[in-house]
């Protein structure tokens, strides 16, 4: 099913990316948890983990150490969750496979608790420092 990710992929709404390839593409989350806080997805429109076709999840594998590796190190090693929120009741929002990789400050709080939009230009600068890591 469509949902503002299929927009996303299509490029028809803006967003800021850090890394696209043939299947996966990821991007910085709008409404944060943590500085950093990235979004990876299949292109493949499909709304569960177990929906997603197997070489489609192993790709999607790779790609998220690729990028999870990238956020730490843009963040001095930081450590972080790699999180699947898969349908309502686990807190799903929009019906897209999405992989949540959540950077941890030390004392950080409990995932999803809290968030806090970026300041003009700071999305892009958080983009950037991520993308010379990869
Ligand atoms: P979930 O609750 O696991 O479905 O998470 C959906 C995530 O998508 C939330 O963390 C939202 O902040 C994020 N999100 C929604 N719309 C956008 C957007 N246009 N660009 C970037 N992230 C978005």
């Amino acid at each position: 099913m469509a949902s503002i990710f299929t927009k996303i992929i299509q490029g028809e709404i803006p967003c800021e990316k850090i890394i696209e390839t043939d299947s996966e593409i990821a991007f910085l989350d709008i409404m944060p948890c943590a500085e950093g806080h990235t979004l990876v997805i299949p292109k493949l429109e499909v709304k569960r983990l177990e929906d997603l076709p197997e070489s489609e999840a192993l790709s999607l594998m790779r790609t998220m150490q690729h990028v999870a590796k990238a956020v730490s190190a843009a963040f001095d090693g930081i450590d972080y969750n790699l999180i699947l929120n898969n349908g309502a009741n686990a807190g799903q929002e929009v019906e897209h496979v999405h992989f949540h990789v959540l950077p941890r400050p030390q004392g950080s709080s409990r995932p999803f608790h809290q968030r806090a939009k970026y300041a003009e230009g700071e999305m892009q600068e958080v983009g950037a420092k991520i993308r010379n890591c990869l």
